[in-house]
């Protein structure tokens, strides 16, 4: 990975793409462009921000020391997102299935997941994972 480019592999500086979602200056348009900034939170270990990104309702839940245990262990290797469905500007909901890469113990390992996402007040969360 070039210096300054974006963790979520999308080719831009950081700076150009997920940096002003985490720190709050910018919306993502998408469910892509929010699944990838959560990707980029977990590689920066951005907690408040994966809460934040969840669906409002499922927020009370977030186990934010759990989540933060994992971030930290784990040494993420970069994302792929294999298809998209919906999702965009003009939609509601959306699917985005991805595999993100990371070394656990030592071993390369994938966490493969179909997200599905929902706009709601203009914002898009991240609802939940689907049976692909
Ligand atoms: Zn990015």
């Amino acid at each position: 990975m070039a210096e300054g480019s974006c963790p979520c592999g999308s080719g831009a500086s950081f700076e150009m793409c997920c940096k002003p979602y985490l720190g709050g200056q910018a919306i993502p348009k998408t469910a892509e462009a929010l699944m990838r900034s959560r990707y980029s939170a977990y590689v920066q270990e951005n907690i408040p921000y994966l809460k934040q990104t969840l669906w409002p309702k499922y927020q009370d839940r977030f186990d934010g020391a759990a989540t933060a245990k994992w971030a930290a262990e784990n040494h993420w290797a970069g994302l792929t997102v294999l298809t998209v469905d919906k999702g965009g500007e003009t939609d509601r909901d959306g699917a985005v299935l991805f595999e993100a890469r990371y070394l656990s113990g030592g071993q390369l390992s994938k966490h493969r997941e179909l997200s599905r996402f929902r706009k709601k007040a203009g914002r898009w969360y991240y609802v939940e994972a689907l049976p692909e």
